[in-house]
């Protein structure tokens, strides 16, 4: 069996292990890249995932960047099944579509600027349309039950404890009498996670464990002081009738969100006359698909249920689909609570909300998620005094709370004691899914703690993988990572400089405003220049 690391290789984004076996290709998970401008060219170059030849896809969890590039498979003509639970699909059906929009939308913006430049308009990386055909082709399956998708392929998706309908994945490929036993953690979730259920031990003993590493580096901390948290921003906010504003993606996070207020309103820690906006469509639909999902909850989820009682339907809770509702929040008066997207502030219904309250004093902004680098959300949490929103400079003034407890993932003690559940020290484990810092540290813990064999594959790296033998890579490092020849940069830059020296003598003739002009440009250029070598 061959595996070959089509993202999430030393990252954390563009999940996707390209897989074959029994003369037949086949793929866990097909997400999309996202961060800097290098990674998410690699959305653009799919040739090398050879969708036609792909004869099934197995999609661990909804989560974009699981699932993101599986509208571009469809358009480039994958058309076989893509298997993953109930929940997970309904999830998939409406996040593909939003994904699809945003990159729709994305390339008109982008067209505007360029034709106005005099340069050729973009196309989207993938349209509706194309999602709707990726959304064609899922095929629905339930944890615990084995299937056959191709003869000699075994697979069983079991609860990941993630999100909605997550899953990891064990699949057991018999070939020429020898049998190859695989686990894919796909995201694994906290066993304190508010709404599914623990993530379950895995039923197989595997040869090779494809293990995620997000957190491998450290542990969430006060993970149990979430929703005392959450209460001390009401408390502080009402009273002063500002608005509790919660940036919250869309699956998962929103409904935990108002599950919190929701036993948050049970210890009378709620005031009865505070309204609960939720302000995304796309959390809006993900909370009408938690609740067709039942049967997914935790017990006692299930239990409140039986009860009578339901977290997504508080008489509180005010859902605004449409643009018209969704701006008459900012004419409401009084305090109120605010959950909108996107959860970094980056995007979204959010913004308009940050423009009108993070200049109040007595508002607050509480983070509950992770706030990526350079994004709006990261710069609060880094106390910045004003941040630029919707092309305005806004004052920060609200009172800043950053929760940390409601994070989907596993921290590393979690890991390793779900990894305690192999028992067989023949295991191999490969780390994806993680920065190269937190890869490090788990593979050190797991090497001294478990001594298991651990190894870090990296982006594009094919391995052949044979129980009871060493593994085989194979790794295309040029095509992965292309050489930067920086002697030929640096040498360009010379030549510049000296062809600007070559033509300072006509400089001191030109008008003054001129002269001024061109200063300002090449100072300019020497203040990059300045930060380009500091960061060296
Ligand atoms: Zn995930
Ligand atoms: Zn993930």
């Amino acid at each position: 069996m061959k595996v070959q690391f089509l993202g999430a290789a030393q990252t954390v984004t563009g999940s996707c292990y390209m897989i074959e076996a029994l003369g037949r290709r086949f793929a866990v998970d097909c997400g999309m890249h996202q961060g800097n401008k290098a990674i998410e060219e690699r959305n653009e170059n799919t040739e090398i995932y050879r969708a036609s030849d792909i004869e099934f896809f197995l999609v661990t969890h909804a989560h974009i960047d699981h699932s993101g590039l599986l509208p571009k498979m469809a358009a480039e003509g994958f058309s076989g099944p893509i298997y993953c639970t109930e929940p997970t699909g309904a999830l998939l059906s409406i996040m593909l579509a939003d994904s699809a929009h945003i990159q729709e939308m994305d390339a008109v913006w982008e067209t505007r600027k360029r034709v106005r430049k005099g340069a050729k308009p973009v196309s989207p990386l993938y349209t509706a349309e194309d999602a709707a055909k990726a959304t064609s082709l899922l095929s629905a399956v339930s944890y615990d039950q084995s299937f056959t998708p191709a003869p000699g392929i075994t697979v069983t998706f079991r609860n990941a404890g993630h999100i909605l309908g997550a899953a990891f994945l064990e699949i057991v490929v018999v070939e020429e009498e020898k049998t190859t036993r695989v686990v894919f953690s796909g995201d694994l979730g906290r066993p304190e996670a508010l709404i599914v259920d623990n993530p379950e031990t895995p039923a197989i003993q595997a040869d090779y464990l494809f293990l995620e590493s997000t957190y491998g580096d450290r542990d969430h901390k006060d993970e149990n002081t979430s929703r005392e948290e959450l209460g001390q921003a009401i408390a502080y906010s009402y009273p002063r009738k500002g608005k509790v504003i919660i940036p919250a993606f869309a699956v998962e996070r929103t409904q935990e969100v108002l599950y919190s207020l929701f036993l948050l309103r049970k210890e009378g820690k709620l005031p009865k006359d505070l309204p609960i906006f939720v302000d995304s469509p796309l959390a809006i639909k993900a909370t009408e698909i938690f609740r067709q999902h039942p049967q997914y909850y935790d017990d006692d989820l299930k239990a409140l249920l039986q009860q009578g009682e339901d977290p997504f339907s508080m008489p509180e809770i005010r859902y605004t689909p449409s643009m018209q509702e969704s701006q008459a929040i900012n004419a409401y008066e009084g305090p109120a609570i605010i959950i909108a997207a996107s959860g970094m502030c980056n995007a979204g219904r959010i913004r308009h909300h940050l423009r009108h309250n993070l200049w109040r004093p007595e508002a607050s902004i509480v983070f509950v998620g992770y706030q990526g680098v350079g994004t709006p959300g990261r710069k609060i949490v880094d106390g910045a005094e004003s941040i630029r929103i919707l092309g305005e400079d806004t004052a920060v003034r609200a009172k800043i709370f950053t929760i940390n407890g409601f994070s989907a993932h596993a921290g590393q003690s979690q890991i390793m004691a779900w990894l305690a559940s192999f028992t067989r020290k023949e295991l191999k484990v490969l780390l994806v899914h993680g920065e190269e810092k937190s890869q490090g540290i788990l593979a050190g813990l797991i090497r001294e703690h478990l001594h298991l064999e651990v190894l870090i594959p990296s982006y594009l790296e094919e391995m052949t993988l044979l129980p009871g033998r060493e593994v085989m890579v194979q790794a295309d490092r040029t095509k992965a990572e292309p050489t930067v020849d920086w002697e030929l940069l640096v040498q360009d830059l010379e030549a510049k400089a000296a062809l600007l020296r070559s033509r300072m003598a006509a400089l001191p003739g030109r008008d003054w405003p001129t002269q001024a002009e061109l200063r300002d440009k090449l100072l300019e250029i020497n203040g990059e220049i300045m930060r380009l070598v500091s960061q060296i």
